[in-house]
């Protein structure tokens, strides 16, 4: 557990999500409500995480868990890891491969190339197909959206209601950091032409070209958020002055990029 967090650079305040196969593993860690299981049923398998009071008989370490009296858990979708988990039988924490702070990898080659070095072995899946971390969100008082994910805030909202905004005491939402997915380049936001030395990432209609990557041709937000980090560390290669990159409209799935994005430029607090 602590060469996690080690292989990362991650801070240990910030806990790590417990994957588990199905809704019955997760009720042995987590404490389950109407709500949280009322998404479950909706979204499981699938990229949404819920922070739940931990079950004082779970298995799920202090360290995993950054020492809080709650746990993060999912049931993913992905083939793989629902072999992985179920061959397994228990829970499995796992973060992105990205070393922290660093934009996340969506591809075995972005993967190995962050914390390779650091792995006993890597399973190639194929790449990412929703391209963004889960949605999170925490079920303790009134419920919040910690991240904005796949799984939009629309879709979540239908289903329980009023989604407020996480917290800002900073260990009831360990993992809202400032600069988070970030390249190495400055990033600019909300540009509709990238400046001489820039590299561009579009969205809608604009060739692709030297320094040019576009999210997508025909502006759809899941093949945007599915091209995201690639295009990101595909145009932080060149070395460029800036990323710039085209507006993306906040709604549906667009939260979430955005969320990224401003993240990447160094824009929350
Ligand atoms: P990552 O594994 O990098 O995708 O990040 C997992 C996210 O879940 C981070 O934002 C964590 O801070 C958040 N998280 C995990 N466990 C908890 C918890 N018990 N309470 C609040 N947030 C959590
Ligand atoms: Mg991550």
């Amino acid at each position: 557990m602590a060469a996690i967090y080690e292989a990362k650079g991650r801070p240990r305040f910030n806990p790590l999500i417990s994957h588990v196969a199905d809704l019955a593993a997760a009720e042995r860690i987590a404490v389950f409500d109407d709500r949280a299981r009322k998404l479950a049923a909706a979204f499981w398998p699938g990229p949404l995480t819920l922070v739940l009071p931990v079950r004082p008989d779970g298995v799920v370490c202090d360290l995993a868990r950054a020492g809080l009296d709650t746990v993060a858990v999912r049931v993913p979708a992905h083939p793989l890891a629902r072999a992985l988990l179920s061959g397994f039988g228990g829970p499995v924490v796992a973060p992105s491969a990205n070393r922290s702070g660093r934009p996340s990898p969506t591809t075995y080659a972005d993967a190995v190339e962050e914390t390779g070095d650091k792995a006993a072995a890597a399973l190639d899946g194929g790449p990412c197909e929703v391209g963004l971390e889960s949605t999170v969100v925490a079920l303790l008082d009134q419920p919040r959206l910690l991240r904005p994910g796949a799984v939009t805030r629309e879709a979540i909202e239908a289903l329980i209601g009023p989604l407020a905004e996480a917290e800002a005491d900073a260990k009831r939402s360990p993992g809202r950091l400032a600069r988070h997915y970030a390249p190495q380049s400055p990033v600019r936001l909300d540009a509709a032409e990238p400046a001489t030395g820039e590299a561009y990432l579009a969205f809608g209609p604009h060739p692709e070209g030297p320094g040019v990557w576009n999210l997508s041709p025909r502006g759809d937000l899941a093949e945007a958020a599915a091209h995201l980090f690639a295009h990101l560390r595909a145009a932080d290669r060149t070395g460029p002055k800036a990323i710039a990159v085209a507006p993306i409209p906040e709604a549906g799935l667009g939260e979430a990029i955005n969320d990224r994005l401003r993240r990447a430029a160094g824009f929350v607090g």
